[in-house]
This record gives structure tokens, sequence and C-alpha cells, in this order.
């Protein structure tokens, strides 16, 4: 595979609920030539996404703190960025400086975080303050609800293209990539609407993720080679943009 400096911005890894620990995905990497990733935790760790009317619990609380900071230590040893999945217990303590984004993450008829609560607000302040980048999954009406809320204090990677916040011609339509600090991951997106985005917003408007397990590193970063686009250009999808985002200069 051609060599390009590449990070996944988009992978799942966890220990608890589902078993997804790092050795398993490293090989993975390293099959695609991907020298870092972005990590987050398995929504499975965070809270159950089967029950509509799921009420946090303090044993929920425990096994996402550790889920978060199992991402955490392993960012010491590895090119690993962990990203800290929030949820209702919007716990800003425990967002500290080494987490280098934040996860949010919401499918329609699962349980719904408590936009109006106060802890909402205080979360988002500190997240302003750092300037940390939020992939933003949630329904349509939430997502542009967020994103209006945030009003670009801080950067919002919206994952697949949009296809899990409703639709990638739905979302175009809102214009809100014409905005310039929200971007789009490639994860799991289809070849023709990659092409449209970055005919439609340019190569510096989207981030290269696999959304493993979902998505397999190698296919995924194939799709960014086989565009017809410049060696730059690539370069910024593969690894350039996240890097400007997470305010690194390169992959150490
Ligand atoms: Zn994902």
């Amino acid at each position: 595979m051609e060599k390009y400096k590449t990070i996944d911005s988009h992978i799942h890894c966890g220990i608890q609920n589902v078993a997804l620990e790092y050795e398993i995905i490293r090989p993975l990497l390293e099959a695609a030539d991907i020298d870092a990733a972005c990590m987050f935790a398995p929504v499975e760790d965070i809270y159950d996404r089967d029950d509509p009317d799921f009420v946090d619990t303090p044993a929920w609380q425990e096994c996402r703190s550790r889920a978060n900071n199992y991402l955490k230590g392993l960012a010491s040893r590895h090119h690993v960025y962990p990203y800290f999945f929030v949820w209702n217990d919007f716990n800003v303590k425990e967002l500290t400086d080494e987490f280098k984004g934040i996860k949010w993450h919401r499918h329609n008829l699962e349980p719904e975080y408590h936009y109006d609560d106060p802890l909402c607000e205080e979360f988002l302040t500190k997240v302003f303050e750092r300037n940390l980048p939020i992939v933003l999954e949630e329904e349509f009406r939430n997502t542009m609800n967020l994103l209006e809320r945030i009003n670009g204090r801080t950067p919002v990677i919206i994952p697949h293209l949009g296809m899990l916040n409703g639709g990638y011609d739905v979302i175009k339509k809102t214009g809100i990539w014409k905005q310039d600090t929200v971007y789009a991951d490639s994860a799991l997106a289809y070849s023709s609407d990659i092409k449209d985005f970055i005919e439609t917003y340019g190569c510096r408007k989207l981030i290269f993720g696999s959304d493993f397990p979902f998505g397999i590193p190698e296919n995924e970063k194939k799709k960014i080679l086989d565009l017809v686009i410049r060696d730059e250009e690539k370069e910024l999808i593969l690894s350039g943009n996240i890097l400007t985002l997470l305010h690194i200069a390169e992959v150490q």
C-alpha cells in the first residue's frame, strides 16, 4: 500500500461488554499502514442501547468510567488518541487533559441525552475551552439543535458523511458543512458520496475513519487511496485534517 501518514479517526475499543481490546486492533492498523488512531469506547460500555427507558445507575457510571479510562491508559503507551464518550452523568471531572476529543452518540429509539440538564452546559463549556472536536452521531433534529447550540465554539465531526444523522443528502441540504468548524468522517460512507463531498466542500473537510469493528481499517483506507485526487489531498484526509483538530503537529 502506498505510504501516507495515516490516522484512523474512528475506532471503537474496549474490554467490558464486548471484546474489542487494543491487542486485536493493533495488527489491523499495521496491516493498513495506519500510524495512530482516535479511539472511543464501544456504545455497549456506555448505556443500554436496547432499552429506550434506560435509567442511569452507579454501576453503569462505573462501567462508563472504566471504558474511558481504559483508553486513557493506552494513550501513554501506544499511538492512541483517546476520546471521552460522554453520557448523561456529563462527568466533567473525568474529562482530563489526556482526552483529545469527545464522542457523542445516539440513534433513534435509544435513550435520550438530557440536553436541558445544567451539567450538559457545564460539560460543553469545558469542551469549548479546550476546543476538543466532538464526533456527533445523533438523530437529525438533535444534531441540528446541538450544532446550533455549539455555534462554532468547537469543531464538530459528523461521522459516516451523515448516514446515521439523517442521511448524506439531508445533511448536505442543511448547508452545515459550509461552516468552518463542521467536518465529516468517511467511515462506511459510499464512495460516490465521498466523491461528491470532496467536489462540494474540498479535501480540508473530510477525515478518514473506519468505524472498526463495523468497518475494516484496510478496506476503508482503500476508499480514500482510490480517489482521483492529488497526493497532498489524500494526506490531508488521511491525517492532516485530524491532526489540526487534535492540535498535534505530527504523528509522534
Ligand atoms: Zn462508531
